[in-house]
Order: C-alpha cells, then structure tokens, then sequence
C-alpha cells in the first residue's frame, strides 16, 4: 500500500508540526506502507521522508525538473521520478497512492489537497482523503465546509469526503475503515 503525502516545503514556526510529521514517517514505515511525495529533503516533505527512511520504510519521490534547485531532491529515497511538470508530478502521485494525507503546509498544500479532494467529488477516484489537523492548524478551513455547506455551495456528500484525523492512531482507523477498497486497489496496481 502506498500514501502520497501532501505537507509543506518549510516546517512552520511550532516545533510540533515537525515532531508529528517525523512521527508519521516512522508509523508508514513501521506499517509497511509506502509513502509517495514530492521528493524534495526541506521542509515537513524531508522530515517526513527522512524518518521514514531511517526506520526501513519505502519512500518513493516525484520530482519536477524545473524544480530539482529550488526545492532540492532527496539523494537517498528509495525510488526518484524526475518528470517534466507539476501535473505530471501531481498526476503520478495521484496514481500511485491508495489514500491520501494532507499535513499543515502552504498554498502548495492546499492545492494539491483540493485537486485531490476535487477529483473524489466528480467520482474520479474513491481514495480515502485524509487531513491531518495537527495542532488545531486546519480548524478554520473545516470551519469552512460548514460555511460552505450552510450556504449551499457544497451538498452532505461532498462535505463526507472531508476525512480528519487528529492523530496517527485517527490516520490508521480511516484507512481500516477503508480496508476493502484499499486492498481492492492495491491488488488492481499489482
Ligand atoms: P507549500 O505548501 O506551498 O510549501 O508547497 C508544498 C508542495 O506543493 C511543494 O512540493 C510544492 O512544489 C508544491 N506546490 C507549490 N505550488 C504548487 C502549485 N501551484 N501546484 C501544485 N503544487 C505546488
């Protein structure tokens, strides 16, 4: 099984939000799940990848050329996509994963959250979408769906894609309850 993880290419000003990304590589790797991500080693996207690494888990990096400098590649992950654009990259990651997790991060996240989400509504995939609140970070922004779906831009089945955990614990219950199609899929991409 593999994840892909969307967080941020810095690792914000409260040391918390790197100790739980740190956690989080340990128990994929600890599980025995794959993480797939952006193949960079800065900011929570390293952290992440670098805990993994250091407990034998499988990390797999997509990498866009045009951002090999800026965001700087990952010289050790276990496999490294070098691809020739963001929709390539976020395209691949898309593929590869089973669910995916968005931890704190910036617009970069955000994007690649929605897309994802975005993608579930129009029943493009049924990949669980799981948003990792840490440290009360994404409160506002699930305040949001609330807003959204009082005033009607949303229905109560696009809000339900909304999946949030609040720890790793809260990660591994949403993909157990999603067991049957993660194995389902996993076993399709053999
Ligand atoms: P950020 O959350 O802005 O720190 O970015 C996190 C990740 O999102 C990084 O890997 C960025 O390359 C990626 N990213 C940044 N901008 C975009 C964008 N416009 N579309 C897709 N991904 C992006």
């Amino acid at each position: 099984m593999n994840i892909s993880i969307y967080c941020g290419s810095q690792t914000g000003k409260n040391p918390v939000y790197i100790e739980k990304a740190k956690e989080l590589g340990e128990q994929l790797a600890k599980a025995e799940i794959g993480i797939v991500y952006g193949g960079s080693n800065i900011g929570l996207m390293g952290a992440i990848a670098d805990q993994a690494l250091l407990h034998g888990g499988r990390v797999i990096g997509i990498m866009p050329e045009h951002l090999q400098k800026r965001e700087v590649a990952h010289l050790h992950l276990t496999e490294i996509y070098i691809v020739d654009s963001m929709h390539t990259r976020k395209a691949k990651m898309a593929d590869l994963a089973d669910a995916y997790i968005a931890l704190p991060g910036g617009c970069g996240t955000l994007d690649e959250y929605f897309e994802i989400f975005t993608w579930a509504q129009i029943g493009l995939h049924t990949k669980p979408v799981i948003l990792y609140n840490i440290n009360g970070f994404y409160d506002a922004l699930i305040l949001h769906f609330e807003k959204m779906l009082d005033d009607g831009f949303i229905r109560e089945e696009q809000r339900s894609i909304l999946q949030v955990a609040t720890s790793v614990d809260d990660i591994f219950n949403i993909l157990s309850a999603n067991h049957d199609e993660i194995i389902k899929v996993a076993n399709l991409t053999k």
